[in-house]
């Protein structure tokens, strides 16, 4: 088996990486605080494989942290993106690819309006500021271990790189500022009738990943996300789906379609991100058209920004989602299905005690557990030091995965016979590297 045991060139980079950025990274999750040693630069990235700058190749299992649906480089979104930087970079005025990409989020979707930004961190912000505005009352509620980007107000208690870091609270949220926000555990709908028992007329809105993917994957208990939309309406709260991990990932019409009940109800706003780039900054958040009219220039909730809808990753979102038919899905889903019945057998063989979890095609580990998770306290209470090994061990024979325990593991459409193959191969000695760790190690 091919190894991976050298990185002078990464480690030359995130030397002086250090000299010159907060920890070497623009972004914790990137670091390898949680699992330890060097992060590895990436140079080039083809389907499913990455190429670091020491020439090791590697299965990519992070894609980016979701955005590359049909994995690196696909080469009808570099022509497509190629073709559009030639006609410039970015005009400040509206442009085709706009309309043609909030056309396509508005045919997937249960969207009737949307409006296009950069990050999903910024759309779920802007979901926030819409849905006060709109009802006129301050209190947000959002579930523990849910992450939503680092909006000051969501940060409480959140899951992706806080869990992973430890990080109980964020300095530099000013209390008053996470006040109006109300914490619940995730599917406990008790927590959640007493919450709108005791404040339903003065929350503005609930926020929810539309399955949770940022403290490891914790799907919604069958029924949870209807309860907490007819709870909302209940209430005259709005119910805010938040798909940014899971939009036009796990369906074409995200999780909204594995909930499977359009005619039913529909949440009152959804935010996108990630996908729907194609590896560039794009984001959206939509939902019901009064709602969004709300929105300047139309109504008076503000909300702008300078490089919104920028031609270039409005063309690269565009193009992926063209080519993510049902036949991209089909492939994704089966790789998927496949890995995860992989990785059961390497940690059953190995003897290891695990849960694997899945939502449609994300899954992820949760180690040392022998129930299912089902919210956040149940994820934290995993050995999560049993990933550190696993991790090298899969690193070392050419197998990237996200240096964190509490990740989703992405699968890509690009995930053929021969890279799943490179991760048959890695997998029986990692998991019983995992079996074998200690909490010292
Ligand atoms: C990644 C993510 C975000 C934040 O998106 P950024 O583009 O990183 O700001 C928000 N919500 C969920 C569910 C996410 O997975």
């Amino acid at each position: 088996m091919e190894r991976v045991t050298s990185h002078p060139a990464s480690q030359g980079l995130f030397d002086r990486a250090r000299q010159v950025s907060p920890g070497g990274v623009n972004s914790p999750v990137r670091a390898f605080r949680a699992v330890g040693g060097t992060p590895i630069f990436m140079r080039s990235g083809s389907g499913a494989w990455l190429t670091d700058v020491d020439g090791n190749r590697y299965v990519d299992l992070v894609g980016s942290w979701g955005p590359m649906l049909l994995g690196h480089a696909h080469p009808e979104v570099l022509a497509a993106v190629a073709e559009a930087v030639g006609r410039g970079t970015s005009f400040g005025t509206p442009s085709e690819p706009e309309v043609l990409l909030a056309e396509e989020i508005v045919g997937r979707t249960p969207v009737e309006s949307v409006r296009l930004v950069s990050s999903g961190t910024e759309a779920t912000m802007s979901a926030i500021r819409l849905a006060r505005g709109f009802t006129g009352r301050d209190k947000i509620v959002k579930f523990a271990g849910c992450y939503h980007g680092h909006v000051d107000a969501l940060l409480a208690e959140a899951g992706s790189g806080v869990v992973t870091l430890g990080l109980p609270e964020t300095p530099g949220v000013p209390a008053h500022v996470t006040a109006d926000t109300i914490v619940l555990p995730y599917n406990d709908r008790a927590a959640v009738e007493a919450a709108f028992e005791q404040y339903g007329d003065q929350i503005a809105c609930l926020i929810t990943e539309a399955a949770a993917g940022n403290m490891g994957v914790v799907p919604p208990e069958p029924g949870f996300n209807r309860f907490l939309a007819e709870t909302c309406r209940k209430h005259g709260a709005l119910f805010i789906s938040d798909e940014v991990m899971t939009g036009f990932r796990v369906t074409r019409s995200g999780h909204w379609g594995l909930d499977g009940e359009p005619e039913g109800w529909r949440p009152d706003l959804l935010t996108f991100g990630k996908v729907m780039g194609g590896g560039f900054p794009a984001a959206a958040f939509g939902g019901r058209r009064d709602v969004m009219e709300q929105l300047a220039p139309v109504g008076p909730v503000y909300q702008a920004g300078t490089l919104s809808g920028n031609p270039i990753a409005t063309t690269a979102g565009l193009t992926t989602l063209r080519l993510a038919d049902t036949e991209a899905y089909a492939r994704l889903d089966d790789a998927s299905a496949q890995l995860q019945r992989l990785v059961a057998e390497a940690l059953d063989a190995a003897g290891v005690t695990y849960a694997l979890q899945s939502a449609g095609n994300m899954f992820s580990v949760f180690w040392g557990v022998d129930k299912p998770v089902t919210d956040f306290a149940g994820a934290q209470a995993q050995e999560a030091w049993r990933y550190r090994p696993f991790f090298h061990a899969m690193l070392d024979a050419g197998v990237y995965l996200p240096p964190s325990a509490y990740e989703c593991w992405f699968v890509s459409a690009a995930h053929d016979s021969e890279a799943l193959s490179r991760i048959a191969e890695a997998l029986p000695a990692a998991a019983r590297a995992a079996a074998q760790a200690t909490p010292e190690n």
